[in-house]
């Protein structure tokens, strides 16, 4: 289990300073879920988690090492984003495989830690479809098996849920939900929609414009948000 710490951490383009100081720690197991309005920051903040950008000031700990510097293939962090990004031309299990192409396992290693995956997330009967073939909270499964199967050590989800359709975006976020549970897994969650939030969270980080406005349990989220922004954002429903 591992915990992620972030302090002071600063993130600038050429033409935007998209946060100067973010500070927010998840514990081991906890399932935290970043929450805020389109543009203030949320998927940035993932992707240098991730390594995918720099980072212009502060620091990245998981599990007490500090990762900030370190190469994206060596953090043991998996990302899911909102668009699937399958590979076409592979089928279910080669798509999940690919993933362990760059780790040293036989064969047979290789078709059970895919087939116990494709188990988890209720997928082994189509190991031999093609993305085409499935829907589309399928391919979203296919994609957070894809990127479980390397074991990470934290699991960073960008909107997985926000281009299905309500019914099974409400299936999916329970079956998530039980998946991080049964691995205890370190999760950090984003969405834009507040029921999503509240009903899924140990803890969310409510952000806007950059900032980390309050970070707590659900209820307290609803019940006392901590100013004017907190509570009309936590009232409104989409
Ligand atoms: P969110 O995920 O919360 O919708 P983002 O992290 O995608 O927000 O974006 C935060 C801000 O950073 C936005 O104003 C966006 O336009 C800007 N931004 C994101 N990526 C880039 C980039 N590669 N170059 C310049 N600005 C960017
Ligand atoms: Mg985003």
């Amino acid at each position: 289990m591992h915990s992620v710490a972030i302090t002071h951490l600063e993130k600038r383009f050429a033409d935007k300073t998209v946060f100067t100081d973010i500070n927010l720690t998840v514990a081991a197991g906890e399932f935290l879920t970043l929450l805020g309005p389109s543009g203030c920051g949320k998927s940035t903040l993932l992707r240098c988690l991730a390594g995918l950008t720099t980072v212009d000031g502060g620091q990245i700990h998981l599990a007490g090492e500090d990762i900030t510097q370190r190469a994206v293939q060596k953090r043991g962090i998996g990302m899911v984003f909102q668009s699937y990004a399958l590979f076409p031309n592979l089928t279910v299990t080669e798509n999940v495989a690919f993933g362990l192409k760059l780790q040293k396992l036989a064969h047979f290693q290789i078709h059970q830690r895919v087939q116990q995956i494709l188990e988890l997330v209720e997928l082994e009967d189509y190991g031999h479809r093609y993305p085409a073939e499935l829907s589309g909270g399928q391919c979203q499964r296919v994609a957070l098996a894809r990127s479980l199967v390397v074991q990470p050590k934290v699991l960073l989800l960008d909107e997985p849920l926000s281009a299905l359709d309500a019914r099974i975006r409400k299936h999916l976020r329970e079956q998530i939900r039980a998946i991080q549970r049964e691995l205890s897994l370190t999760t950090i969650f984003v969405t834009h929609d507040q029921e999503e939030a509240l009903t899924m969270s140990d803890r969310i980080a409510l952000m806007n414009e950059g900032q980390i406005i309050q970070c707590d349990v659900p209820e307290q989220l609803y019940t006392n948000p901590a100013n004017h922004f907190a509570a009309s954002f936590m009232g409104q429903y989409n």
